[in-house]
Parts: structure tokens; sequence; C-alpha cells
């Protein structure tokens, strides 16, 4: 008999403001959109920040072309969702590296949004089952927990606070969607459908993985429907919660 998956508990909403940084344009539309479009709908302000351009995603189309499709597509695939700032740090796609000038570009953007909360995406090894996670995803989730911290330092990465920027100490967790340890979750099931909107925005990309008869919705609903199973509701996105306080 199969093991039943632990319940998730739902996810805290009295916050105000979320920055979202991932690596990649279309990380946030594989499983986070719809979480972002519930929020944006309750009046909660939401900022995305693509780590790279994706620039190195599509296999027919070099970088310095795709690079332009690739963003134009985030800033469409997050006005779906009701995102209005899209930033893009421009860091290599493909070879992004852990490390003190990662951190810095991220805690730059924590200090410029002051976001309550900070959502990346799964940065563990794996997806839970064999597949190995993309170095990119791992480095990035990795740094954003060091440069939330490194944000409210005003002695780290000093030199960024100059023309009024100060440091922000404000970001109470980090959240990491669709991570294998997730404990918590958070009710998509009424803005399902823009998510599978936001996620066909990258119509370019998903053209490009030449992926015979995959279809978003139905990609999106499996993931959504085991998630929410576990929340006791139709749909749900998965999310570990890192607290970024003490004493927890
Ligand atoms: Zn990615």
């Amino acid at each position: 008999m199969a093991e039943t998956p632990a319940p998730l508990d739902p996810l805290n909403e009295d916050w105000e403001r979320a920055l979202c940084v991932v690596a990649h344009p279309d990380d946030m539309e594989f499983g986070a959109a719809a979480a972002v479009a519930r929020w944006t709908g309750q009046g909660k302000n939401v900022v995305y920040c693509m780590v790279t351009s994706g620039e190195a995603g599509i296999d027919g189309l070099a970088p310095d072309a795709c690079r332009a499709v690739r963003e134009e597509e985030q800033v469409r695939s997050a006005a779906v969702v009701g995102v209005d700032v899209v930033d893009f740090l421009h860091q290599p796609d493909g070879v992004l590296e852990y490390g003190v000038a990662l951190r810095a570009v991220i805690a730059e953007s924590v200090r410029r949004h002051r976001p309550d909360i900070v959502i990346t995406g799964n940065f563990r090894d794996t997806w839970g089952g064999r597949n190995l996670n993309q170095a990119d995803h791992i480095a990035v989730g990795r740094a954003v927990l060091d440069a939330v911290r490194d944000a409210g330092n005003r002695w780290v990465f000093a030199d960024q606070l100059t023309d009024g920027l100060e440091p922000w100490g404000g970001v109470r967790e980090v959240w990491a969607f669709g991570s294998p340890e997730s404990t918590h979750a958070v009710d998509t099931t009424a803005t399902f459908d823009a998510g599978v909107t936001s996620l066909e925005a990258h119509a370019a990309y998903i053209d490009g993985l030449g992926w015979e008869n995959w279809d978003p919705r139905e990609f999106l609903e499996g993931m959504a429907r085991t998630t929410g199973s576990r929340l006791g509701v139709t749909f749900a996105a998965p999310f570990e919660v890192f607290p970024m306080g003490w004493g927890e």
C-alpha cells in the first residue's frame, strides 16, 4: 500500500510585500504563479526578480537573441498574475555560482524592494524523486537565504548604501516553492487558471523544449492536485518555510 503523504499547513498570509527571486524566466510559472495570483488578488504587492534572463534556455536560439524573447515572455507572464515589476539581474544563465558575488546582487534587490517575505524555488538536490535539480536553482536558493541576512547588515556590501538605499532586515521568512521538504501550502483552486495562462505565456520557451504533446494545464494540474489533497482543498502549491528570525 502506498504511504499517505503528510498533511501540509496553510501558509501565513499576514504580510504585504513579497519579492520572488528565481534563476530563470519560467521558474515561477512551473508551480508558483497561481499562488502569486491569489496574493495579488488579496491586494498584496509581489515583485519578480530574475537572476538570469534564461538566455541559454532555447537550444535553437543563440543567447543574444534569446534574452529579449525570454524577458518579454516573462513580463507578460508576470502581468497575468498581477505582477507589474520584473527585475532582471543579468547574471549568466546556466553557470551561476553560489558565492559572495551572487549574494551581493540579490541583497541589493532585497534592500531595494524591502519585502516581508522572499520567495525562491526549490533548491534541494532533487524534486523528491530521482530527477536532479538544476545547478542554477541550487545556487540561487542558497544565495537567497544568505542575501536576506546580508541585506540587513549595513557593514556587508556597504558600497550599495548610496543614493538613499538602506539596509533591510525586515524579511520574516524565505519560502521555497516545489521543495520536496515542503511543510506548508497555499490554496490555489480559485486562481489555478491564471497560473496556467501565466505558464502558457512562455510560448517560445515551451516550443523550444520540443516536448511532444506536453500540456501546461495537465502538468500543473497533476502537481496542484497532489498538493491540494494534502491541504484539504482541490488545488494547492507547496512551500518549504525558512524562518529568518532567531529561536525557532
Ligand atoms: Zn529554472
